[in-house]
């Protein structure tokens, strides 16, 4: 029996590993979740009837076991089901908190066995424990605010000197789970202040930091959530749960690495929290001069006598959901002989790869998405930039204004093709709060309206002239 369940373990984990390599291509993402997810469902059931402790005991609480599955489940399936695009990243946020809390508990309830049982392996079990507890609370607490500002509940809060205060934080931390370990202090008293201590630190890292830098911290917390796991694979000697956390924590960290290249940020300035400004407020956002409007029809006939147009999309496309259309537009725009292109920036949207997603929705082809280092030299051979309800991603404040949030940010240098049309519904600002000068440049054209009202008037006007 126990090799039945480890050859299980090793079927769940190859899903898990084909699953994620499935996820990195919008065509087969949606095919890789489900294999990943049947290995998981495969590897819990094989746990709860085949395995068998070290007096040959299979497991208890059965029912308890069963109704927390059930609720689980029920509470995942309807939240999935009724979330809407625009709210996903908001609902992974608190989904990465939850398997934060998850790993946190099983540090809880693995510590109060220890102090009873006080086994010889001491410094090595209380080690695992603590690091599944601090970086699992950690985790959950950060993912909660993280989901409370995506929701737009949270501000971005700073208070002085909080850099240096999140450094102690985190010394203080670690200085106690080393005396825990090796038992210089001990008892329930400090174990419960170390857990303490993580729920700060988690509220604090997460509170400053707005502006360009979510994304960042949004695919760290991930890949904490993913390393606590881990710590319960190690606590249980339970590889699929071992290399289910190592893949998490791991594809979580290469993907925190490529976001800070992508947002020109350090590693370091993350975890010690509050760069970026961390405020709404931040920059000098008084842009002055005024805006141009274009018409449905004027800017249809720029389209489509045009040679080469890039869509630029944003969340606003989500919010819109306008993907289907524009995916149309694309389609007559080709049909015309114009060369359309997608510019993708690793940030836009609400979460990484949202706008990924949402074109592979609607079925637009995996080559049209081009990165922004590979699109940007293109922009000035570009008759028409069209950008749908994107802004912070084009802002150029990101290069010349120093006291921006979104400072040091890469941006799609849209401003040197020849023409740029604006779609969104107002003159309000993005998720950084700061107004963009691109709206007031000579070249660009606002045509205001919800991106996917505005993108049908335009696909009808193409059609029929
Ligand atoms: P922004 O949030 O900067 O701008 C979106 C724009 O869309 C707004 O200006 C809004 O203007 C417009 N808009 C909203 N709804 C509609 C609609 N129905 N029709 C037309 N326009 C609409 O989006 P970007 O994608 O440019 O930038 C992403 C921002 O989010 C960055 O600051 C990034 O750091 C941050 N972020 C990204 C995450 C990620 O992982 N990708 C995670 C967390 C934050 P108006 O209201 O006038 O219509």
């Amino acid at each position: 029996m126990e090799h039945l369940l480890e050859v299980i373990y090793l079927i769940a984990a190859v899903t898990f590993m084909l699953g994620l390599k499935m996820l990195s291509k919008p065509d087969t993402a949606r095919k890789g979740n489900s294999i990943a997810a049947f290995g998981m469902i495969l590897a819990i059931f094989a746990t709860i009837f085949i395995y068998r402790d070290a007096h040959g005991m299979h497991l208890k609480n059965l029912w308890w076991i069963f109704i927390a599955l059930i609720i689980g489940t029920v509470i995942g399936y309807l939240m999935a089901k009724r979330v809407q695009m625009t709210a996903m990243p908001q609902m992974v946020s608190f989904f990465n908190g939850m398997g934060g809390a998850c790993a946190a508990i099983i540090s809880i309830i693995e510590f109060g066995h220890l102090e009873y049982g006080m086994p010889e392996d001491f410094s090595s079990k209380i080690t695992i424990i603590l690091a599944g507890l601090v970086i699992g609370t950690v985790s959950f607490a950060g993912s909660m605010i993280a989901f409370g500002k995506l929701e737009g509940k949270i501000n971005d809060y700073c208070m002085p000197g909080q850099q240096f205060f999140n450094v102690g934080l985190l010394l203080a931390i670690f200085a106690a789970s080393i005396l825990f370990g090796t038992e210089i202090i001990g008892g329930s008293a400090w174990f419960y202040s170390i857990l303490g201590l993580s729920v700060l630190y988690g509220l604090l890292f997460v509170f400053p930091i707005g502006g360009a830098d979510m994304p960042v911290v949004i695919s760290l917390l991930n890949s904490f959530t993913g390393v606590a796991a881990a710590c319960g694979g190690f606590l249980y000697d339970n590889y699929v749960m071992l290399i289910g956390g190592i893949l998490v924590g791991s594809a979580g960290t290469i993907l925190t690495v490529a976001m800070c290249t992508a947002m020109n940020r350090s590693l370091l300035n993350v975890l010690v929290g509050n760069f970026g400004g961390g405020s709404a407020a931040a920059g000098s956002g008084s842009t002055q001069g005024s805006t141009k409007e274009i018409s449905l029809s004027d800017a249809s006939v720029l389209m489509k006598y045009s040679k080469k147009v890039v869509i630029v999309p944003g969340y606003g496309l989500a919010v819109a959901q306008a993907q289907h259309i524009c995916h149309e537009l694309e389609s007559i725009l080709e049909e015309e002989g114009v060369d359309v292109k997608y510019a993708i920036h690793p940030v836009a949207g609400r979460m990484p790869g949202h706008m990924n997603v949402l074109l592979a929705e609607s079925n637009v082809s995996y080559d049209q998405l081009i990165e922004m280092e590979e699109i940007n030299p293109e922009f000035n051979s570009t008759d028409v930039v069209l950008v749908v309800g994107a802004n912070d991603v084009v802002n150029p404040a990101a290069k010349t204004d120093p006291s921006s949030p979104i400072y040091g940010m890469p941006i799609l240098e849209v401003e040197d093709a020849k023409n740029i049309i604006i779609l969104k519904r107002s003159m309000k600002a993005g998720y950084a709060g700061i107004d963009n000068e691109l709206f007031y440049r000579p070249k660009t054209y606002m045509l205001f309206g919800d991106a996917k009202d505005s993108l049908t008037k335009l696909v009808t006007q193409i059609k029929a002239s």
